[in-house]
């Protein structure tokens, strides 16, 4: 049985946490369209030469540039005997990419098994991703709930003031965690009418989150 699927959750949702555990469970294989890019660049295929002429004057790599890089790689990767499926990172983000993610599945064979859909809350997401502090001297990173410093507010190696970043202060995290669902609820919706999305309460540990995604997916295992 091929597992074939896609995660989505805003940031702190720990989509990555849950992600590596499936894959390292089933023995999938992560595509992340970003690495993609990199090592299509890095390879010197005309595609490659193609997207790298697109990033260096500072342009969107588009879609059908995307496709065809992805369409390329899964190919070449469902034709192994070791494929068991994948877990996408980065993609589709829009109708347009998740219609085109139809069509290349589609010519070779694929499904989509199933669109997990981690629901987060804001205020627990705010809460998870702003309890990173940092040392304003020697950057050490320092969280409230798991890696508390000895003294509040202050660095234990040096002594000095512990800081938030602007991209662990709240309001950064709740604005983040609004742009996601605004951009990310056409893809639920759709994916919605296909019949593929499950949703869960991931408001809880890490290992129930875990747990619960493993639950989704054990139906289609059997
Ligand atoms: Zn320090």
């Amino acid at each position: 049985m091929v597992l074939n699927l896609i995660f989505l959750g805003p940031p702190g949702a720990g989509k990555g946490t849950v992600a590596q555990a499936v894959m390292d469970k089933y023995s999938l294989i992560q595509i992340s369209t970003g690495d993609l890019v990199r090592a299509e660049v890095a390879s010197g295929s005309a595609l490659g030469k193609e997207i790298e002429a697109v990033i260096n004057k500072g342009n969107l790599v588009e879609d059908n540039l995307i496709g065809q890089m992805f369409e390329k790689y899964l190919k070449e990767k469902v034709s192994s005997p070791d494929f068991n499926g994948f877990i996408l990172d980065g993609f589709p983000r829009t109708l347009p990419q998740a219609d085109m993610l139809k069509g290349i599945l589609e010519r070779l064979n694929q499904n989509l098994t199933a669109v997990i859909y981690i629901e987060s809350s804001k205020d627990s997401v705010v809460k998870r991703l702003s309890s990173r502090w940092t040392c304003e001297k020697c950057k050490k990173v320092y969280n409230t709930v798991s890696l508390k410093p000895k003294v509040d507010g202050i660095c234990d190696v040096d002594g000095a003031k512990l800081i938030q970043r602007d991209d662990d202060k709240p309001e950064t995290i709740a604005k983040r965690y609004d742009t996601f669902l605004e951009k990310t609820l056409p893809l639920i919706n759709y994916y919605e009418k296909e019949n593929i999305l499950y949703k869960y309460d991931g408001n809880v540990s890490p290992a129930l989150s875990i747990e619960a995604a493993n639950k989704i997916i054990e139906k289609f295992v059997k």
